[in-house]
């Protein structure tokens, strides 16, 4: 039993993550998922941006072409202010 506890925090912990972070990312879960069970994917998933604007977690600058966080009043890049008429 604490072995399959230890399991679990070192497999699945990491694939747990990498399977948000791919989800805010717009990548496919499951696949990093299973790719997170190796912490180093993690990193590269992390620097990972999105090419498209996602809802709730990166916008995509209108000016620039860049993604950035969504919870940003302004690009990350060019300074451009975010204009969203229907924030809720
Ligand atoms: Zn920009």
């Amino acid at each position: 039993m604490n072995g399959f506890i230890f399991l679990l925090l070192v497999f699945g912990l990491p694939a747990a993550v990498g399977f948000k972070m791919a989800l805010s990312r717009g990548k496919n879960p499951f696949l990093w998922g299973m790719l997170c069970v190796f912490p180093f994917f993690l990193i590269v998933l992390y620097f990972e941006k999105p090419n498209y604007e996602i809802k709730g977690h990166f916008r995509l600058c209108k000016q620039c072409n860049e993604t950035f966080p969504w919870k940003r009043i302004a690009c990350k890049y060019c300074g451009a202010p975010v204009v969203d008429a229907n924030s809720d």
